[in-house]
C-alpha cells in the first residue's frame, strides 16, 4: 500500500464529507475529480483498493440474491399516536412516573430503515429492518450512498440506525433526465433502489441516509472520562479542524439545534439531569451504578459513551454521519404540541418526505427502565400525520387508452378512507410495474395518496387463495386493434381511428387549461364520436347545431351552448393551443415556455432541435417530442385544417414588462422560509419583475436559502450563483416596494 494512496483516500473522503454531510463543499469539482482520477489510476496500477476508498461507491457487480443479517440489537417498530390529546396522555404517563423528563423531538423520515454495523472503524454490514430481528444484507447498495461513512473514528462495535431517503430535489433531477420512466414517489424510489440487486442502480438514485440512533455499542476501549467531554472519540480527521472544532472543543458549543436549552442539555449530559429528576421527581429514584450496569447488560442503547439521545446524536455527528437538520427538546406536552404544529407547517417545504415526528425520552437510563413491549419501546412514540397510505382489496384492473395510445392500467378498489377522502380508483403505472410488485387481483394492496396527485398502488399487503395474476390485454380494449409492448408500456397501434385514443385526445384539447371548451366532457365527445363521426380536432369545428340536436339527449339549449363554446375557442392564446395539441411530455409550463420562445406557430415549426433543447428546464426527451411532432405530416395537416376552419391564435405577447428589484433575475427558493409561504414569495418575486424556477440551473442567478436548505443550495454554491438569506430577501422586497 502506498502512502500516497491513503493520503488520497483520506483527502477525498474529507472533501466528500464536507460536500455531502455538511452541505458545505471546500473544493471545486475539478479539484476533486483530479484527485479521484489519480486515486483510480493508482488503485489500478497497484491492484489495491482500501476499505474506505471512495471508488467503492460507484456500485460493483450485480448480486445474485440477498444474504441475511441478524441485528445485534432488535429494531423495533414505534408506537403511534395521531392527535395531540393522545400525545398528551402518553407524555403525562411518563411525567407522572418520573417527575421531570426531557423529551426530544425529531422528524419521522419516510423512507426505508437501515442498520449500519461498524467494527474496527469500518462499515461491515448494512441491513434492512426485515422482521426486526433478521434483515436483508444491503451492504453493496448502501456503500454507494455518499452520506454513509465507510470509515469512522470510533473503533469499537456499533450498530447505527437511520433512514434511507431520496430527496425531493434528487427525484426531480432524476425525472428531468429520465422523462420516459419517471419515479413517482421518493419513498418508493429509495426503497426500490436499496432492494435492488444492482448496486449501480442504487448509485444512480443519489440517495441519502440520515441517522437517528445507535442501537448497539460495545463499551471496550472506552475512556469514560473522555466520553463526557467529547463523545468519546478522537477528532474524525486528525489535523482537520474546521468541521468538528465546535464539537470537539466543548460539548456546550455543539450545534444540534439553535435552541439554547439543548446546549445546556448537552453540557449537563446526563449527570445534572438525573439530579434534577431526583430532586423533583414524584417517584424519583437515584440511578445507581448497578442500574447502569444492568442497563448495559440489557444490551440496550444504554451506553456510557453517551447517556442521552442528545449525546447519541452528538456521537453520530462526531463520527461523520449525516443527522437531521432538526432536533429539539421539550419538557411539557404543551411544548411538544407546539413543536409538532411547527413541523406540520413546514412539512411540505422540506426537501424530503416526513410522515410525522418521533418523540423520545432523552435520558437513556430512564429509557432502560421504561423498556419495551412486544413490539415497541415504551420510551418513544411516533406522532403520525394523517394517514396517506391504507390497505384495501384490488378488485379489477381496467386499461385506459391515453391520447398517445399508451394503455394505462387503473386499479378498481374496495373503497377506503385515505386522509379524509374515499378512494376507489388508483393508478398502477404500467404493466412491468404490476409484474415487479407482484400485484394480483383479489389481493390486499397498499394505496398511497400524496398531496394532490392521483392515488397509487405502492405494493402488496397480502395474497389470498383466490388471488389471480393481472393479465396484460391482448388487443386494444377500446378499438380491438393490435398492440405493441416495449419493456415498460403497452400501446395501441391504431393511430387513426382508435376510439379511446381519439376521445382522450379531444377531451384533453377541450379541457380546462387547454382550449377550455365548456360542455365538451368525455361523455359528450364519446357521443360525438359514435353519433356524428367526429374523428379529429378539426371535426369539432365542423359540428353544427342541427347535427347536435339530432343526437339523443341534446336539446336546443345544450346544443347551442356547446356550439357557442366551440366558437369562442377559435380565439385562443398560443400557449393554450400548444398545450391543447397534446404533444407528449409537454405540460402547461413547457407549453408556456415554447410560446414565449417561439412567439407563433410558424416559429414553432421552424425551431431547430438545438433551439428547443436550449429552453430552460427542457430535457433532451421533451425537446425531441416537440421537434418530432412538428416534423410529422399528419400533425401539420391537422393544424392547417384547424386554422382553415377559423381558429385564429392570438400571437404571443410578452407580459407588459414589470420592473423592480428582481428584474432580470431568475430566482430559486429553497429550504424553509419562516416569514413567507412559497407561493407568496414567488408572487412577490414576479410582481417585482423577476422570474422563478424550481431547479438550480445555469440560467438561475439568485438563490434564496431558508432553513434546512439541501441539494439546491449545494448546487448553487457549485455553480457560483449568488445566494441570499431569508432576511436579505425580505430586505430586497421591502426596498423594492418602497422604490
Ligand atoms: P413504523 O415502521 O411506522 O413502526 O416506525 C418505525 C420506523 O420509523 C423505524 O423503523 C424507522 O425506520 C422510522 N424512523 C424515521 N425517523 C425516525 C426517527 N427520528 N427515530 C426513530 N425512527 C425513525
Ligand atoms: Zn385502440
Amino acid at each position: 500500500m502506498s502512502d500516497r494512496m491513503s493520503e488520497l483516500v483520506k483527502t477525498l473522503n474529507n472533501y466528500a464529507y464536507h460536500y455531502y454531510v455538511l452541505d458545505n463543499p471546500i473544493v471545486s469539482d475539478k479539484e476533486y475529480d483530479a484527485l479521484y482520477d489519480e486515486l483510480t489510476a493508482l488503485e489500478k496500477s497497484l491492484n489495491i483498493t482500501l476499505a474506505d476508498s471512495p471508488t467503492l461507491r460507484v456500485g460493483g457487480d450485480i448480486l445474485k440474491g440477498f444474504k441475511k443479517y441478524t441485528h445485534k440489537k432488535r429494531l423495533y417498530s414505534l408506537d403511534k399516536c395521531q392527535t395531540k390529546e393522545e400525545l398528551k396522555k402518553w407524555t403525562e404517563k411518563i411525567l407522572a412516573a418520573y417527575g421531570a423528563v426531557r423529551f426530544t423531538v425529531e422528524y419521522k423520515f419516510d423512507g426505508l430503515s437501515v442498520n449500519l454495523f461498524y467494527k474496527d472503524g469500518l462499515l461491515q454490514t448494512a441491513a434492512t429492518r426485515g422482521n426486526g430481528t433478521v434483515g436483508e444484507d444491503v451492504t453493496a447498495q448502501i456503500k454507494t450512498v455518499k452520506t454513509v461513512p465507510l470509515k469512522i473514528p470510533f473503533s469499537g462495535e456499533c450498530e447505527v440506525q437511520g433512514e434511507v431517503i431520496m430527496r425531493k430535489s434528487a427525484l426531480a433531477e432524476y425525472n428531468e433526465k429520465n422523462p420516459q420512466d419517471p419515479l413517482k414517489n421518493e419513498r418508493n424510489a429509495a426503497a426500490g433502489a436499496v432492494r435492488n440487486l444492482d448496486p449501480k442502480v442504487t448509485a444512480g438514485r443519489k440517495l441519502d441516509v440520515i441517522v437517528y440512533g445507535v442501537g448497539y455499542i460495545s463499551e471496550e476501549n472506552f475512556n469514560t472520562e473522555k466520553s463526557f467531554k467529547n463523545g468519546g472519540i478522537e477528532p474524525r480527521i486528525p489535523g482537520e479542524k474546521s468541521a468538528l472544532k465546535s464539537n470537539i472543543k466543548d460539548d456546550a458549543e455543539a450545534r444540534i439545534t439553535s435552541e439554547k436549552d439543548t446546549e445546556k442539555n448537552i453540557e449537563n449530559d446526563g449527570a445534572e439531569q438525573r439530579k434534577t429528576i431526583g430532586s423533583k421527581g414524584v417517584k424519583a429514584r437515584k440511578i445507581t451504578g448497578q442500574d447502569a450496569e444492568k442497563n448495559i447488560e440489557n444490551g440496550g442503547t444504554e451506553s456510557r459513551i453517551f447517556t442521552t439521545q442528545t449525546g447519541m446524536i452528538e456521537f453520530l455527528k462526531n463520527n461523520g454521519f449525516k443527522t437531521a437538520d432538526y432536533f429539539k427538546t421539550a419538557e411539557t406536552s404543551a411544548a411538544l404540541a407546539a413543536e409538532i404544529t411547527e413541523i406540520e407547517a413546514r412539512r411540505e417545504s422540506l426537501d424530503y418526505l416526513i410522515d410525522g415526528a418521533v418523540i423520545k425520552v432523552d435520558d437513556l437510563n430512564i429509557r432502560a427502565e421504561l423498556g419495551y413491549t412486544e413490539k415497541f419501546p415504551r420510551y418513544a412514540v411516533a406522532y403520525k400525520f394523517e394517514a396517506e397510505e391504507a390497505a384495501t382489496v384490488l378488485r379489477d384492473v381496467v386499461w385506459q387508452v391515453s391520447r398517445t395510445g399508451k394503455l394505462n392500467p387503473l386499479a378498481v378498489l374496495d373503497p377506503v378512507e385515505l386522509a379524509g377522502v374515499t378512494v376507489s380508483r388508483a393508478t398502477l403505472s404500467n404493466f412491468s410495474e404490476i409484474k415487479r410488485k407482484d400485484i394480483r387481483i383479489n389481493s390486499r394492496v397498499f394505496v398511497r395518496r400524496s398531496n394532490d396527485v392521483i392515488p397509487e398502488i405502492t405494493g402488496i399487503a397480502e395474497h389470498f387463495a383466490d388471488s389471480v395474476p393481472v393479465e396484460p390485454p391482448l388487443v386494444c380494449p377500446s378499438c380491438g386493434g393490435e398492440l405493441r409492448a416495449d419493456s415498460v408500456f403497452i400501446y395501441c397501434l391504431n393511430k387513426t381511428d382508435c376510439r379511446g385514443v381519439i376521445v382522450s385526445k379531444l377531451s384533453h384539447y377541450a379541457s380546462r387549461g387547454a382550449m377550455d371548451i365548456e360542455g365538451l366532457s368525455e361523455k359528450t365527445i364519446e357521443a360525438f364520436y359514435d353519433g356524428l363521426n367526429v374523428r379529429s380536432i378539426a371535426d369539432l369545428y365542423r359540428l353544427d347545431f342541427d347535427g347536435l340536436t339530432a343526437l339523443d339527449g341534446f336539446r336546443d339549449k345544450k346544443a347551442r351552448n356547446i356550439i357557442d363554446a366551440i366558437e369562442r375557442s377559435k380565439n385562443a392564446g398560443l400557449a393554450d393551443f400548444i398545450y391543447a395539441l397534446g404533444i407528449e411530455n409537454v405540460g402547461k409550463k413547457a407549453a408556456k415556455e415554447l410560446a414565449a420562445n417561439f412567439k407563433s406557430m410558424e416559429g414553432m415549426e421552424r425551431a431547430s432541435r438545438a433551439e428547443i433543447e436550449g429552453i430552460r428546464d427542457f430535457g433532451e426527451v421533451t425537446a425531441s417530442c416537440v421537434y418530432d411532432f412538428f416534423r410529422n405530416e399528419k400533425n401539420l395537416k391537422e393544424i392547417g385544417e384547424i386554422f382553415s376552419l377559423g381558429v385564429k391564435l392570438k400571437n404571443y405577447e410578452s407580459k407588459p414588462g414589470r420592473t423592480g428589484v428582481f428584474s432580470g433575475k431568475n430566482v430559486v427558493l429553497t429550504g424553509t422560509l419562516e416569514r413567507y409561504k412559497r407561493s407568496e414569495a414567488k408572487e412577490m418575486i414576479e410582481s417585482l419583475g423577476g422570474e422563478t424556477s424550481d431547479a438550480v440551473t445555469l440560467k438561475v442567478n439568485l438563490v434564496v436559502a431558508g432553513a434546512d436548505a439541501g441539494n439546491k443550495l449545494e448546487k448553487a454554491k457549485k455553480l457560483g450563483i449568488e445566494i441570499i438569506s431569508e432576511t436579505e430577501f425580505q430586505k430586497m422586497i421591502e426596498n423594492g416596494k418602497r422604490g
